[in-house]
């Protein structure tokens, strides 16, 4: 596995019990995943790493930045799943647009900016508000500005241009989804309902699953969606579809080749967990089921760790603590809440939401 992260970590747990046995690269040498498995401290292109992976009867990822480079190298003596196109696709925000338009997934509009001429010309299509993007390395709002006037325009040029820029139409959406498709090695595919996910600062916060008042159209088009990049990309193992729902409709925001923070309720809310269904496509299992158990709440832990006791005192509450160093804005861990019913899951919520984020009501 490249990347040696939370999620590695989460699939590795899930893997064992299948008797799967992992080999980790993290160019980081603290790193959650390197406390359940072995981890070469590594850089992804180095020959120590590509010869470590080599090895392997099939290689993933945990993070979509790894080089394509690597990839390319290792696809030469052993499969890597989901493949390069993927990888490729989800690297670069204008590739993913424009992949999403092939497909006929609406999306907000979107125009490759290289200077500030071609900037000044792309917000006359899209009007105020819009949003500069980086095409690459943007995550949890990183990278990204939103522009409200005339007079944002040349502090944020100047603050992101130098690499290519993306400029998005600003989507005035009511929440924010996410999809969690998976297609296996014999081409199966299966779906997990829709999460709603709540962001502060950029960072996923709280998820709901399934979401709250999702329609069957809705989840038809999710679905319809999903099913066109698996098939697309050819793809094999979990891939995330980050959505928008603005009056009724839903527009792709991205896509990440890989498990997903807001599909991490799965563990406990679903008979499979995404952790294992990646797996089990990535090796050529049949998938497990992606029914819910009930309703789910997954709260991310960030910056630092809330009470072990408070929290496992909520009924039905489930700590993970991913081992690492607490630094603000970092995601440490995360607790999945469940319950019967979605009464009971917000009155348990209530109880638990302060024991995480003191203040919040
Ligand atoms: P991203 O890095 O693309 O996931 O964007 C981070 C967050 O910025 C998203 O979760 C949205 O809340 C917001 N955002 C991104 N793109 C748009 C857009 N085109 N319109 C409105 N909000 C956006």
């Amino acid at each position: 596995m490249l990347g040696a992260g939370q999620l590695g970590r989460m699939l590795a747990l899930a893997g064992y019990p299948l008797g799967l046995r992992f080999q980790f690269v993290d160019p980081s040498a603290d790193s959650p995943a390197g406390e359940v498995a072995p981890l070469l401290e590594a850089d992804y292109t180095s020959s120590a790493a590509l010869d470590a992976l080599a090895t392997c009867d099939v290689v993933t990822y945990e993070f979509e930045n790894v080089p394509v480079l690597a990839v390319q190298a290792l696809e030469r003596s052993v499969p890597v799943h989901p493949g390069l196109r993927a990888l490729a696709v989800s690297q670069d925000r204008l590739l993913e647009k424009r992949c999403f338009r092939e497909l006929g997934i609406p999306t907000a509009p979107f125009f490759d900016v290289a200077s500030q001429a071609e900037l000044d010309r792309a917000l006359v299509q899209t009007g105020f508000p819009a949003v500069l993007k980086t095409r690459r390395l943007g995550y949890d709002g990183k990278g990204q500005r939103v522009l409200r006037a005339a007079s944002d325009v040349a502090p944020a040029f100047r603050e992101l241009g130098g690499v290519p820029l993306l400029l998005e139409g600003f989507v005035a959406f009511e929440r924010e989804l996410s999809l969690l498709a998976v297609r296996g090695r014999t081409g199966e595919t299966a779906f997990y309902p829709l999460a709603e996910n709540h962001h502060a600062d950029g960072i996923l916060r709280l998820s709901l699953a399934p979401a709250p008042n999702v329609t069957q159209e809705l989840t038809a088009a999710a679905e319809r969606y999903g099913r066109a990049l698996l098939d697309h990309l050819g793809y094999f193992g979990v891939l995330a579809l980050e959505l928008f729902e603005a009056k009724g409709s839903l527009y792709a925001n991205e896509i990440a080749p890989r498990v997903h923070n807001s599909g991490h309720h799965t563990i406990e809310g679903s008979r499979t967990s995404q952790f294992e269904n990646h797996l089990r496509a990535v090796v050529g299992l049949p998938l497990g089921s992606t029914e819910p158990v009930g309703p789910a709440a997954m709260l991310n832990c960030i910056g630092s760790m809330p009470d072990a006791r408070a929290v496992l005192a909520v009924p039905d509450a489930h700590l993970h603590d991913y081992g690492k160093v607490p630094r603000d804005g970092r995601k440490l861990g995360h607790v999945t809440l469940r319950a019967s019913d979605a009464r009971t899951l917000a009155e348990r919520l209530a109880l638990l939401r302060p024991k995480i984020w003191p203040g919040s009501s």
